[in-house]
């Protein structure tokens, strides 16, 4: 994703300069505006002030955040304007050539107190091989409807050398629309929306334009549930997930204490397979046509309630409680709690995780990668979507280790106590920010008295693999 020999050989002495002291938050005001859909193009504002280091680099889009990126179909970013507080351009400047892929699109040196940038976003995107293996729905804008994603517009500073370290550097951040009345928005308050790091922001997920929207409320919490039309589900399709869903953010809700967000949104549509992104605000889920949603008899749609709640949990995990040591947490114990709390709602049964496990758990043993590699491995998060055997790391040997840790936490503690009461402690302590491996280990310990030390030493930190056995095993115990 950062094409390094280039951008080292470039900027190795400035990337040095570029960590925004601890101390110092500086404020990203970004405003969107979007004229007309006809357009395919959104026009962005980016005003940053309290900058303190020497250099900035300014990251263009779309940009990798750990999930599948599309291509740009051509430049993304254009006609780019930069000026400081009084309108004239900077001395400084330093443009780079943005190519399809993202990459740096300036770098200034010294900082002006105000810095503003003003760029255009073109929505062209075309299927890359991550896309392909791994669909998502594609950002698009089409003459009625746009469905849009933070990490396909935002262009941002790099706050430090390493991802996910700048995505997830505290910062304050603010978001609002201007948009006319034949534009409206949705998924999100239209109101100024506000995030404390970048990652936050560029995980947001919005629609402009006539969708059909359902809202409803679930425990106190604003809820919609959003389609591209009124054919692609019918009316008592609608309904269930209307249920499901109020059931999900409810259920959710009294999992963690609280939502991280004052709404929360869904974009249910038809696809081919079944798969789903998580988001800031609003997640999308994909299921085939023909899967009747109306009822749980038909296995696809058990499916599909599980994989709604595993885009909705990863609002938390790693959204706004982010493992910044832990790459495999994000799905390992997301893949987990999709399951467990989906049986505990009666969408899913303990027959079809078992069954999950009969095909899956093969591959605990024959990846390339599958024991080779720590769980706390960095380039877990860079690679997740390079291939089966990096996926499989964190989704099925990840998936096992979160499971086996439940579960040995349960039996230690005569199960008075669980995961669950580890990832409620992490989200009072650690909502809106990050935790380190040692937090983690000590907010098990904190939550739980469970020593995880010498399990971490086997199955996290080291390259110890949980067997089919250990995991089919418990489906026969209890
Ligand atoms: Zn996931």
């Amino acid at each position: 994703m950062f094409e390094t020999n280039r951008f080292f050989c470039l900027t190795a002495l400035s990337l040095l300069l570029l960590v925004v002291p601890a101390d110092a938050t500086p404020h990203l005001d970004y405003v969107i505006t979007c004229e007309s859909l006809q357009k395919s193009e959104l026009e962005l504002v980016l005003t940053v002030t309290g900058w303190e280091p020497d250099t900035l680099s300014l990251q263009g889009v779309p940009v990798y955040l750990d999930n599948p990126l599309a291509e740009g179909n051509g430049a993304i970013v254009s006609r780019l304007e930069v000026s400081d507080g009084s309108g004239e351009e900077p001395s400084g400047l330093r443009r780079v050539e943005a190519g399809s892929a993202g990459g740096l699109v300036l770098q200034i040196t010294p900082v002006p107190d105000t810095l503003v940038v003003r760029f255009k976003a073109r929505v062209a995107y075309r299927h890359s091989r991550q896309t392909r293996d791994y669909p998502i729905h594609l950002p698009f804008m089409d003459k009625d409807q746009a469905w849009l994603y933070g990490n396909y517009l935002f262009c941002h500073p790099r706050l430090d050398v390493a991802e996910p370290a700048s995505v997830r550097t505290p910062v304050d951040i603010r978001l609002s629309f201007d948009l006319p009345d034949s534009v409206p928005l949705v998924g999100v308050p239209s109101a100024e929306l506000a995030f404390e790091n970048l990652h936050e922001l560029l995980s947001i997920q919005f629609g402009l334009g006539r969708f059909l929207v359902e809202e409803t409320e679930a425990d106190g919490v604003p809820v919609s549930l959003i389609y591209k039309n009124g054919d692609e589900f019918d009316e008592a399709e609608r309904e269930t997930l209307s249920e499901r869903t109020v059931a999900t953010v409810a259920d959710l809700k009294a999992f963690f204490g609280s939502i991280p967000y004052p709404t929360c949104s869904f974009l249910y549509f038809r696809d081919s397979g079944t798969g789903g992104l998580e988001g800031s605000y609003a997640c999308q889920a994909y299921v085939p046509a023909g899967v009747d949603l109306s009822s749980l008899s038909d296995r696809n749609s058990r499916v599909f309630a599980v994989t709604v709640l595993h885009e909705f949990f990863h609002t938390w995990n790693p959204i706004t409680l982010f493992a910044l040591e832990d790459p495999w947490f994000k799905e390992g114990v997301t893949s987990y709690y999709g399951n467990v709390l989906s049986m505990r709602l009666g969408f899913y049964t303990v027959e079809d995780y078992r069954l999950d496990w009969e095909r899956d758990a093969v591959r605990l043993e024959d990846g390339s990668l599958v024991g080779d590699i720590p769980l706390t491995d960095p380039r877990i998060w860079q690679k997740e979507y390079d291939g089966e055997d990096w996926r499989h790391l964190s989704y099925t040997r990840g998936h096992a280790v979160a499971m086996l840790l439940d579960v040995a936490i349960r039996e230690v503690s005569g199960n008075n106590h669980s995961l669950d009461d580890v990832m409620r402690l992490l989200a009072r302590r650690h909502l809106h920010g990050g935790y380190t491996h040692e937090q983690l280990m000590e907010a098990i310990h904190a939550a739980t008295s469970y020593d995880a030390i010498p399990f971490f030493d086997d199955y996290v930190d080291g390259n110890r693999v949980p067997t089919v056995e250990d995991v089919l095993i418990l489906f026969h115990e209890g």
